[in-house]
This record gives structure tokens, sequence and C-alpha cells, in this order.
């Protein structure tokens, strides 16, 4: 074929997402402050979110910022039936279960279950493995487990109120219960010794000492009866519960975790889990993207994750849970009014 094309589009407007697909990309950027990166991590977002435009466009004159800002979670579990490759979902946890490094210590107050990601993050990252576990049983993960992602949560989506209310009556909802028969992350067992066997053989080095995890465990369960603790995890449950909705269907009654009428014993592996880009292409408040010299490269224009949720980094470094779709839609509402205004 002959001849040339001429592209007249007057505005572009980027907004492709960031890079937590591509693990090259998340591992180039990785931020100096957290170490080295992980060798393994699993992905919290779809493959199509795998950073070429950001390159694209910066080669086009964008200018990139904040490339070391990046959000992800620490309770990513691999998801048995994934819909895109190396599919992590990432445990929405309650306060109750027993977080440990991949030796068997507890992670240091306050890093609990749902309490700190990227503190979390940060610690895990320098005890120089990439995992770590959550040792719990039934009754707790019964009530404390959710799981995110809409295929998760199929009451939901599906806006089905039978759907939530057989979740809340169930001892354990059907998407959790899937990942403890299929999930490669999950150890499932009556005893101790069975599940510090199963543990052992997941990992290249059996680390856990199955002696010194049930002194921890011994230690943690003698708090349950003591009303003035200095276990301040218990003290956390104890605190979550008095706020009625987590007391309803997120934090179970504070109970020993070895009780065998709550077993059986449950342990999950959890894995870095990649999700949010904080930083991208830089904007100014109309969401045109600047170049390297802060002029608007012409025409071009960025919003939602690509362009770190407005501005190419609105952010910072750490963030708040769960506002990031804020960002999307009002660098987006100003790009677009930008746009329609550069081109009428
Ligand atoms: C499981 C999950 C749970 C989340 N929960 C929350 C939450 O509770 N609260 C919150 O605030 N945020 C949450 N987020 C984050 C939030 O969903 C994303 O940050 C947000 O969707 C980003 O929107 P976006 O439009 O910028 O990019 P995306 O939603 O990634 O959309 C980018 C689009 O661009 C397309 N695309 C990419 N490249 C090209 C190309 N070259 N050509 C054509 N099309 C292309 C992609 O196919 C895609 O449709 C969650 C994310 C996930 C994955």
């Amino acid at each position: 074929m002959t001849g040339t094309f001429e592209l007249r589009a007057q505005a572009v407007i980027v907004t492709s997402g960031g890079i937590g697909g591509n693990h090259d990309l998340v591992r180039a950027n990785w931020p100096e402050r957290l170490g080295t990166p992980p060798q393994k991590m699993i992905s919290g977002v779809p493959a199509h979110v795998d950073g070429k435009m950001l390159g694209i466009t910066e080669a086009a004159g964008a200018h990139l910022i904040n490339r070391d800002r990046m959000w992800h979670y620490t309770e990513g579990i691999e998801n048995w039936n994934p819909i895109w490759e190396r599919h992590g979902i990432r445990i929405l946890p309650g306060p109750s279960s027993l977080w440990l490094d991949a030796r068997g210590d507890r992670l240091p107050v306050p890093l609990f279950p749902g309490f700190d990601t990227l503190g979390t993050l940060h610690h895990i990252m320098s005890t120089g493995y990439d995992h770590t576990w959550f040792v719990l049983n039934q009754r707790v993960i019964g009530k404390e487990f959710t799981l995110s992602g809409s295929e998760q949560n199929p009451d939901l989506t599906g806006k089905s109120v039978r759907g939530v209310i057989d979740r809340a009556r169930a001892d354990v909802p059907g998407p959790v219960k899937a990942f403890m028969d299929h999930g490669v992350d999950f150890v499932v067992e009556k005893d101790l010794d069975a599940l510090v066997r199963g543990m052992n053989a997941l990992t290249k080095e059996p680390l856990i000492d199955e002696a010194a995890l049930r002194r921890t465990l011994a230690a943690r369960d003698r708090e349950i009866a003591n009303p003035f603790t200095k276990d301040l995890q218990v003290t956390a449950i104890r605190g979550a519960r008095k706020f009625l909705g987590d007391r309803l269907i997120r934090a179970v009654t504070p109970h020993r975790l070895l009780d065998p009428k709550a077993g059986p014993l449950i342990a999950v592996r959890l894995n870095i889990l990649t999700r949010k880009t904080l930083g991208g292409l830089e904007t100014d408040l109309s969401s045109r993207v600047l170049t390297e010299g802060g002029e608007p490269l012409p025409g071009v224009y960025a919003a939602g994750e690509a362009a770190g949720f407005g501005g190419g980094g609105v952010h910072g470094y750490r963030s708040l849970e769960g506002t990031f779709l804020g960002g999307c839609l009002f660098s987006g509402r100003a790009a677009g009014r930008a746009a329609a205004r550069d081109v009428s």
C-alpha cells in the first residue's frame, strides 16, 4: 500500500490508566525508599494497564513526573480462576487475622490487617522476603474476609438484596470458600503441626518453626481473657466492635484462634499485588499535558491514572485509600472541558 495518512485530530485526551499490569515498568520505577523491588508480584489490575501510552505520549514530548509514586497492596492472593495474566485478588481484611512475616514473627504495631497499606509494604520490603502470612481460623475468615473485584462480589454487582443477605448468613461466603478449596496460597488444616507443614511446603525454604508459632498463638490467645490487655491488636479488635457496622459484618467476636470449635485453622500466603500508579503525565489545572519546559503540548490532554489522578501526582506519596476515582472524574471533566473549548 502506498500513500500517506495524515491524522488531523485537534485534541487527544490520554486516559489509558497506569502501569500496574507491567511488572517490568513497576520494577524500573520502584521507589528507592522501599529498597529492592519484589521478585514476585501479582497483578491487581488488568493486563491492559501496561503503561504503553505513557511511553508513547512521553516520546511525543510530554513530561512524566513522580514515577516512583505507586500504591501496591500487601494482602494479594493468586486468583484460582484468573481473568488476566498473574491475576491477583486483594483481601479486604477485618482486624483479627494474625499477620506474620515470612519467618513467622508478628508484624510490628500498628501494622494490623487493614491498617496501613504503604507502611506495611515498607516493613515487608525490609524483611528480605516478598511474602507474609495471615494465620486465622474458619470463624474469622467467614466474617472478616472480603475480596476486592467485581467478579468476587456478584451479590453487590448484581444488586441482589437476597445475595447480600445470604452472604451475611453463610458460615463462609461462596467466593471466599472457593479460595479455601482451590487457592494456591491457602492452607486449611485441623491442627497446627499440619498447618505449619503446609505453610513450609508453599515456600522455597521451610521458614516457619512450629514451636515458635505455637508460642506466638498461645501468647495472643491468652490475652483474649485479659480486659486490660497490652496486645494492641486485641485492643484494636475490641475498638472496631464498638462501631455497630463492624460488629455486625466485619469484626468477629474476640476468641482464641486455637479454639478447636472455631476451626479449622487457616494460613494464607500473602503476595505483593500491584494496583495504583500515583505519578504520571504532568498536566496543568485544565488537564493539558505539559512538556519538560512547562509549556502545554499542543492538543494533548491527560486524565485519570495516566495523569497520576490529576496534575501528574495529586495524591502525593501516600494517598488516602479509596479516593482515586474522584481524581479520575475531576481530571476527566477538566480535560473534556478544556479540549472542547480549545477545538471549538
Ligand atoms: C479491583 C480494583 C478495585 C479498585 N477499587 C477502587 C476503589 O474502591 N476506590 C477507588 O478510588 N479506586 C479503586 N480502584 C482504582 C480505580 O478503579 C482506577 O484507578 C481507575 O479505574 C482508573 O481509571 P482510568 O480511567 O484512569 O484508567 P482505566 O480504568 O485503567 O482505563 C484505561 C482504559 O484505557 C484503555 N487503553 C489503554 N491503553 C490503550 C490504548 N493504547 N488504546 C486504546 N485504549 C487503551 C484500557 O483498555 C482501559 O479501558 C480499583 C481498581 C481495581 C483494579
